[in-house]
């Protein structure tokens, strides 16, 4: 991979990005994704690259979420695969949630790339690869709508991240909870979850994992609590106040 100077002041994002490329170069990121990543930088850039308290919010009624589930799933592409494959497979470890590879730009090679990641991360079974994605979500149309009848179908709650605005609307009107992750609060995935982690995957799968190890400890009771007060127009609204506050006090 490229050299990145040591004292770079924004190393850890050069670092980020060449995993990305690497992904690419390899064939199980599709080229898209490296447009869906630069989308991406350019909000965490604006959110001083920290997971602010309107995403913890978000992570801890999405752990309350994901504990309370019948049949919860981790919805995986090329990007999180890249970033976070140990992070998918000790959440889903933690919340006792299954994996499925679930990709856009879907092809038998780059579908069996990831599932070797993830195998190598520890994962012991992984949906949706091959045959296994035979079963269809209903309004969406050719390959971008193919899931696992052992997966995402018959899921209660599903968490995705860097998905695209039809499959999330699509995953709801089939009467799912979803759980997105996406540095953008105005995309339609963003305003169609249930609830939205306005924050970069490499931050907030650490923070799931951490919140998951304390909160499995509480009642069902309290974890129900934390989802009742749980409100997403708020979270997404201060998201947005919170870009248009510091942009303001940087301008000044
Ligand atoms: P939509 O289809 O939901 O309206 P879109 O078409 O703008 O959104 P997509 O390309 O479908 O976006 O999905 C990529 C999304 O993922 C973008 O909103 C981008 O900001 C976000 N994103 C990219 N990288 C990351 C990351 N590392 N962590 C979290 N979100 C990310
Ligand atoms: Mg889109």
């Amino acid at each position: 991979s490229a050299l990145i100077p040591e004292n770079h002041p924004r190393k850890e994002s050069l670092v980020i990005r060449e995993k990305i490329v690497e992904g690419v170069e390899e064939g199980y990121v599709a080229p898209q994704g490296l447009i869906a990543h630069g989308r991406g930088e350019c909000f965490d850039y604006l959110f001083g690259e920290k997971t602010q308290h309107f995403a913890i919010e978000a992570i801890r009624a999405s752990v309350a979420l994901l504990l309370l589930a019948k049949y919860p799933v981790i919805s995986v592409n090329g990007n999180m695969a890249a970033l976070v494959p140990r992070e998918i497979v000790e959440l889903a470890r933690e919340v006792n949630a299954k994996i499925e590879v679930n990709l856009f730009y879907r092809t038998p090679e780059r579908e069996r790339a990831i599932e070797k990641i993830l195998k190598e991360s520890g994962a012991q079974e992984v949906l949706g690869v091959g045959e296994d994605a035979s079963a269809t979500i209903p309004e969406l149309f050719s390959e971008r709508r193919r899931v696992s009848p052992r997966g995402i179908l018959i899921a209660d709650v599903v968490l995705l991240a860097l998905e695209d605005g039809d499959r999330t609307e699509a995953l709801v009107k089939m009467g799912k909870k979803v759980i997105a992750i996406d540095l953008n609060p105005l995309s339609r995935t963003a305003r169609s979850a249930s609830i939205t982690i306005v924050d970069n995957i490499i931050r907030s799968f650490p923070l799931l994992i951490k919140y998951a190890k304390e909160m499995k400890k509480l009642r069902k009771e309290e974890l129900e609590e934390t989802l009742k007060k749980y409100d997403n127009k708020a979270v997404l609204s201060s998201s947005l106040k919170f870009l248009s506050q510091r942009l303001s006090e940087i301008s000044l």
